[in-house]
């Protein structure tokens, strides 16, 4: 529940005030950007701030003593609404919006109209989307819709054109390097790591760093590291690194090779801008980066497709990364 913007959407926090304190605010917004940079707690801050009976327009905040500021702080405003997909589902179905549109007749209970929030756009079914259209070529009154995506362009362009679309840029690097820092001051060797893993996208690299998935491949990045200076060999690493249960190990195996991928590209990025290597990668060409990662994208292709023992492989793949490929 925020009562203030994240650091790194001040540009767009401020246009959307603007866009509401002129009344140019239309039927329906839509907000766009990766995931990870606070889209939907932004347009809940948002819907606050229209609900509010006396926003601070100077400040752009919601007054947050009023009537309406309370219900939403506790999230329990009944002109807010949200359709999103329901727990166990992959979309958002017909009958939501459906439901959505009916509970829209009735009158609204305060004076500032109703807002909904919308999200991820881009999973509405194609019935749901049709739904939807019929409702924002005919809004009721007073109701603002805003649709939140990630992938915007997948969307029909009937909606896409009737909503007045509000971009969420990746923050950079500096700014989000700050942010993080402030919110996992002891994790100063991963900050810079994490954010590249979450494609600079600051929330993202936060969740990861708390994660315990986290743990698993800081344990993963520095066997590897153990393996490659020659202080661990690759049969004793690979037992450490994969789960003693068996029906775990190939959903671990699998998740580390997408590491795996994720990282080497990112070493070759930083070889390629002549960017110091840590001094364990420094002996490594840009040929052996790039054909080690050939090597773990060919077995993450056929992962599925043979019965393989995830252990023999990952030795396999760290013996290769020691000496190298044979072709
Ligand atoms: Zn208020």
């Amino acid at each position: 529940n925020l009562m203030s913007p994240l650091p790194w959407q001040a540009a767009v926090w401020q246009r959307l005030c603007e866009v509401a304190n002129r009344d140019r605010l239309g039927h329906a917004l839509l907000l766009t950007g990766a995931a990870g940079l606070g889209k939907l707690s932004l347009a809940q801050l948002f819907r606050r701030y229209l609900l509010c009976e006396q926003p601070d327009t100077v400040a752009q905040q919601p007054c947050g003593v009023c009537r309406a500021c309370q219900l939403s702080a506790v999230g329990n405003h009944p002109d807010a609404m949200d359709v999103t997909v329901e727990a166990g589902k992959q979309h958002i179905s017909v009958d939501q919006v459906r439901d959505l549109c009916q509970r829209m007749m009735r009158t609204t209970h305060g004076h500032q109209g109703r807002v909904i929030c919308l999200y991820p756009a881009e999973s509405m079914t194609q019935n749901a989307a049709n739904s939807l259209l019929k409702t924002l070529e005919e809004p009721p009154p007073n109701s603002v819709f805003l649709l939140l995506s990630q992938r915007w362009s997948v969307l029909p362009l009937t909606i896409v054109s009737r909503c007045q679309r509000i971009h969420f840029p990746v923050p950079s690097n500096e700014d989000a390097l700050r942010w993080l820092q402030s919110q996992h001051p002891s994790a100063s060797a991963h900050w810079q790591y994490a954010l590249d893993y979450a494609a600079g996208a600051p929330l993202r690299a936060s969740s990861l760093l708390a994660s315990s998935e986290w743990e698993r491949h800081q344990e993963w990045l520095s066997r590897w590291q153990a393996v490659s200076e020659g202080r661990q060999l690759p049969t004793e690493a690979a037992e450490a690194i994969l789960p003693k249960k068996t029906d775990q190990r190939l959903a671990l195996f699998k998740q580390l090779l997408r590491w795996w991928l994720t990282a080497l590209a990112l070493m070759i990025k930083d070889q390629a801008l002549n960017k110091a290597l840590p001094a364990w990668l420094q002996a490594k060409s840009r040929h052996d980066l790039q054909a080690f990662y050939q090597r773990v994208f060919r077995v993450l292709q056929d992962v599925d497709q043979v019965a393989l023992n995830a252990q023999l492989q990952l030795e396999a793949l760290f013996i290769s990364w020691q000496y190298g490929e044979e072709d």
